[in-house]
C-alpha cells in the first residue's frame, strides 16, 4: 500500500487517479515502466510517451547510465562556474557539425545552455530583445549623427530645413530636428513584437507562456508578460498581413541638394518569430515547406530572427536531427531540450547564428544548473549515441515511426467512424479520435464535453492494456505516441491490440467499458 500524496501536487495526483494514472513506477527501462502489483511483483506498462518526448533513447539507456556512473565515480566536477568548459564547447561543436550536415552552408551557431525547454525559450526571447534593442540604439545613434550633420550644414548656410514630418515649414532647423526626435521617440518606445503560431506551445514560464497559444496557460499570467502576436500556421497571407501591421518606421535626416530631407528607416521592432516545425502540444501539426519558405523570406525582409523550437521535434525524433530540415527551414535560433539530455541529464540549449549573436548576452543569462559538468557530459554522450553508425538512430526513428503509423492507419481504415486522423512524422505521432459530442453514451458525451476525452481514452489503455499514451496540452481528442527508437515489433503489436480494443469500444459507444475496464 503506497502512502497517499499530500504535498507534491496532491490535487493533480487526485485528478490523475480518476483515470487510473496514479501509478507509482519503481523502475524504468527502454520503453517500459514498472510498478508493483498486489503481490509485490513488478508489472510492466508499455510507455509510449516516454517523458513527453525526452526518452528518444529509452528510459535509462544503458550506455548513458554507464557514462553517468563513470562520471560520478571519477568525481568529475559538476559545479564549477566561471571556469573553462571544454565539454560544453564540444557539445556546441557537435551540434554545429550536425547543423551543417542537415543545412549545408549554414554558418556557425553559438550555444547558450539552460535547464528546461521553457528556459531555452526565455533565453531566446531575451537574446532576441537584447539584439533588437542594440540594433535600435545603433540606428538611433546614426540618426542623431545625421541630425547633427544637418544642423551644422544649416548653420553654415549650405542647407535649409525641409518640411516637418506632418508637412508644413519649420521656423528653424531646431524645430525640424525636435519634431523628428519626438516622432522617433514615440516609435522607439513601442514594445518589441514577438510572433508565434496559433496552437503553439513554447513552455509555461512567465515569458514563454505568452508564446503558448492555449489561453488556459496564458491568460492568468497575461499581465506579467509581453503578449505575442499569434499567426495562423500555414497561412502566408495572414503572415504577411501580421508583418505589415506591426512594421514601424522612424525618420532619418539627409541633406539632399541643399535641403534637410526626411527619410523613413525601418525601426527594429521585431524580436523573434517562434515556430515548432511540427506542433506537439497543439495536436501534431506540421508546417508546410511553402509556409516555411515564405516565413524565411518575410523574416529576412523584416530582420526578424526565426526561432525554431525543436525542443520536442529535435534530436532525431522525426528521422532527422532537426525536424526543420524536412521543410527546409533554417532558423536563426534553435531551441533544444527534452531528449538532448539522453533521458538522464536535464539539459536544454539555445543556438544563435553567429552573425546575429550578441556576446554581451553571456553576462546577463546564466543559471546555477545550466552548463554544469554533469548535464553537458551526458548531453555529449547522448549526441554520440544519436550520431553513431552513420545516423542509424535517425533511420530507426523513421522506420519505427512508419511501422507504428502503418499499424494505426490500418486501424483508421477499419474504424473511420472512430479515428479521424493519424498525423506526424517519425516517432512523433498523433491519433485523433472523432468528436464524441453526439455519442450515444452519456458517459462518453460528458467526458467529451469536459475536454477530458483523451484522458479517458488514455486511462482505458493504461488500465486494460498496460499502455501509457499521452494527451497533448491542447488537442482534447488526441492521443500522442512518442516512444523511443528501441520500440520493438512485439510492442507495436501490443499497441495495435490496445488501440483496436479502444476503437471497438468507441464504435459500440460502450461508455461503461471505457471507464470501468
Ligand atoms: N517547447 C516545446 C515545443 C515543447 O514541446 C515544450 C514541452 N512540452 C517546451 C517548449 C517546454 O519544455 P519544458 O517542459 O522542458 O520546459
Amino acid at each position: 500500500m503506497t502512502a497517499p500524496i499530500s504535498y507534491a501536487e496532491a490535487f493533480l495526483t487526485g485528478v490523475l487517479s480518476g483515470f487510473g494514472m496514479d501509478v507509482d513506477y519503481v523502475r524504468a527501462e527502454k520503453d517500459t515502466l514498472y510498478h508493483l502489483d498486489d503481490s509485490g511483483a513488478e508489472a510492466p506498462v508499455l510507455d509510449l510517451v516516454g517523458g513527453w518526448g525526452s526518452t528518444l533513447l529509452g528510459h535509462n539507456n544503458r550506455e548513458i547510465v554507464a557514462h553517468a556512473k563513470a562520471l560520478l565515480d571519477a568525481d568529475a566536477p559538476i559545479h564549477a562556474q566561471f571556469s573553462l568548459h571544454p565539454v560544453a564547447d564540444r557539445v556546441g561543436a557537435r551540434l554545429n557539425e550536425i547543423l551543417r550536415r542537415e543545412f549545408p552552408g549554414a554558418e556557425p551557431y553559438s550555444i547558450i545552455f539552460a535547464n528546461s525547454g521553457a528556459e531555452a525559450v526565455e533565453a531566446a526571447a531575451k537574446h532576441g530583445e537584447m539584439a533588437r534593442a542594440l540594433r535600435a540604439r545603433e540606428l538611433l545613434d546614426r540618426i542623431a549623427w545625421h541630425a547633427d550633420v544637418a544642423a551644422r550644414a544649416v548653420r553654415a548656410g549650405t542647407a535649409t530645413p525641409g518640411p516637418l514630418p506632418g508637412g508644413g515649414t519649420p521656423a528653424s532647423i531646431e524645430e525640424l530636428l525636435g519634431a523628428v526626435a519626438e516622432h522617433n521617440a514615440e516609435r522607439a518606445a513601442r514594445r518589441p513584437v514577438f510572433f508565434a503560431l496559433e496552437r503553439a506551445f513554447h513552455g509555461k514560464l512567465i515569458g514563454s507562456t505568452q508564446f503558448t497559444y492555449n489561453p488556459a496557460f496564458r491568460d492568468p499570467f497575461a499581465v506579467l508578460g509581453l503578449p505575442a502576436r499569434f499567426v495562423p500556421p500555414n497561412d502566408t497571407a495572414a503572415l504577411e498581413k501580421a508583418f505589415d501591421e506591426e512594421r514601424t518606421a522612424v525618420l532619418d535626416v539627409e541633406v539632399v541638394d541643399g535641403v534637410v530631407t526626411l527619410v523613413e528607416r525601418d525601426f527594429p521592432v521585431f524580436a523573434g518569430f517562434l515556430v515548432e516545425p511540427i506542433q506537439g502540444e497543439g495536436g501534431i501539426h506540421e508546417l508546410t515547406a511553402e509556409f516555411a519558405a515564405r516565413l524565411r523570406q518575410v523574416c529576412d525582409e523584416a530582420a526578424c530572427p526565426v526561432v525554431v523550437d525543436e525542443i520536442q521535434t529535435g534530436m532525431g525524433r522525426t528521422g532527422a536531427f532537426f525536424a526543420s530540415k524536412h521543410i527546409g527551414l533554417l532558423g536563426d535560433y534553435y531551441l533544444l531540450g527534452k531528449s538532448l539530455g539522453g533521458g538522464v541529464g536535464k539539459a536544454s540549449a539555445l543556438l544563435v547564428r553567429q552573425s546575429l549573436y550578441r556576446a554581451e548576452f553571456e553576462l546577463v543569462h546564466s543559471s546555477t544548473f545550466a552548463k554544469d559538468g554533469f548535464s553537458t557530459a551526458i548531453t555529449l554522450k547522448a549526441l554520440e549515441l544519436l550520431e553513431a553508425d552513420g545516423g542509424a538512430v535517425y533511420a530507426r526513428a523513421a522506420e519505427r515511426g512508419a511501422a507504428i503509423t502503418g499499424a494505426l492507419r490500418e486501424l483508421a481504415a477499419e474504424y473511420p467512424d472512430v479515428i479521424v486522423d493519424i498525423r506526424g512524422r517519425g516517432l512523433m505521432i498523433g491519433v485523433e479520435f472523432a468528436d464524441q459530442s453526439r455519442s450515444a453514451s452519456a458517459i462518453i458525451r460528458e467526458k467529451n464535453a469536459s475536454g477530458l476525452l483523451s484522458f479517458v481514452l488514455g486511462g482505458y489503455l493504461q488500465l486494460a492494456h498496460a499502455i501509457r499514451t499521452g494527451p497533448t496540452a491542447s488537442a482534447p481528442n488526441m492521443l500522442r505516441i512518442e516512444p523511443s527508437v528501441y520500440l520493438d515489433d512485439a510492442e507495436i503489436d501490443q499497441l495495435r491490440t490496445g488501440f483496436r480494443a479502444l476503437c471497438e469500444i468507441l464504435r459500440n459507444q460502450d461508455g461503461g467499458a471505457l471507464v470501468h475496464p
